[in-house]
């Protein structure tokens, strides 16, 4: 049966980095800060900022979160991003997403300075990460890499099948696999017999949204998988894109859910945001 590759203990690893770091900052005369728009009333959208703001301050870190309401105009957005890009203090800047339909999400996200887009979702930081650039990495495509690398799975010539496409994670983790060498594979709602793909993948990315999508009749013997799901099944259970239980039987290594790609991905913006706050020192 596989090994558990354990996110949480990952993430905390990674998480007592990144406050050592914090302290270097503050000592040199800079604290790192994060600003989060929050525009409407969206259920999710709120838990996931008020977790964003404990992990800032859990590493010693400020953040300040703007609330805006649900009426609120893109010219207003618009104006408050352009503050913060000019607010010495902000180093990163996140609006959470979805937005209301009567904003303009790509408008919004390229009006971030891409030195402050500690989401990496403005299309210069996507072209500096497919050109091998410095650049803010997204997230949780981030926090998958950096799992497999705690893990001590190599990458360069393995084959990677990264089931689901969407540009947050889908597109830009087949793409930093890409960049390690790895020969990249790409499903989707449209591909045609998926199992036959996914049956060469030496890992096995599944980010999909679809409870127990990927079966162990998608896997490898011994096949890495890397389950970025966070669903619900009928039961109201918290649950991944893989079914867990039958898969784990087969394959060398899976991420649970909870506790494995999830703890990442914070944990990978608070480092975007103090990579953001030392290269500001850089530039004064
Ligand atoms: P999305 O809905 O934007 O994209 C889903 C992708 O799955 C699409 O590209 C689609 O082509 C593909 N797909 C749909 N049906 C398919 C099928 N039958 N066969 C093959 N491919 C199919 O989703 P997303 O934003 O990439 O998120 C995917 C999942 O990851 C969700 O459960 C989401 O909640 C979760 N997620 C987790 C984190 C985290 O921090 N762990 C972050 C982002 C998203």
């Amino acid at each position: 049966t596989a090994q558990i590759i354990n996110g949480k203990e990952i993430a905390e690893k990674k998480r007592v980095e990144i406050a050592e770091e914090v302290i270097r900052l503050k000592n040199l005369g800079v604290t790192p800060g994060l600003a989060v728009i929050l525009v409407g009333n969206n259920h999710a959208s709120r838990t996931y900022v008020r977790n964003k703001e404990k992990a800032c301050h859990e590493l010693g870190m400020n953040s300040i979160l703007i609330e805006m309401q649900e009426e609120v105009s893109e010219e207003e957005l618009l104006a408050k991003i352009a503050e913060l890009n000019e607010t010495p203090d902000i180093h990163g800047i996140l609006v959470q997403l979805p937005l209301p339909k009567h904003i303009d999400e790509k408008k919004v996200i390229e009006s971030i300075s891409p030195s402050k887009d500690v989401d990496g979702f403005h299309p210069i930081n996507i072209g500096r990460m497919m050109t091998g650039q410095n650049a803010f990495l997204p997230c949780t495509p981030y926090g998958i890499m950096v799992l497999l690398e705690e893990t001590g799975i190599s990458i360069p010539g393995k084959h990677v099948v990264v089931v689901g496409r969407s540009n947050i994670v889908g597109k830009p983790v087949g793409q930093l696999f890409l960049n390690q060498d790895a020969t990249v594979t790409y499903c989707h709602s449209k591909t045609k017999d998926l199992p036959l793909h996914t049956n060469q993948a030496d890992i096995l990315v599944a980010a999909v949204g679809i409870p127990n999508f990927i079966k162990a009749e998608h896997v490898k013997d011994g096949a890495v998988i890397i389950d970025v799901g966070i669903n619900r099944n009928e039961a109201g259970k918290l649950c991944g894109d893989v079914a867990f239980d039958e898969v784990a039987k087969k394959a060398g290594y899976i991420t649970p859910v909870p506790k494995g790609v999830g703890p990442m991905t914070i944990t990978m913006l608070m480092y975007n945001t103090v990579k953001s706050a030392a290269e500001s020192l850089n530039r004064d």
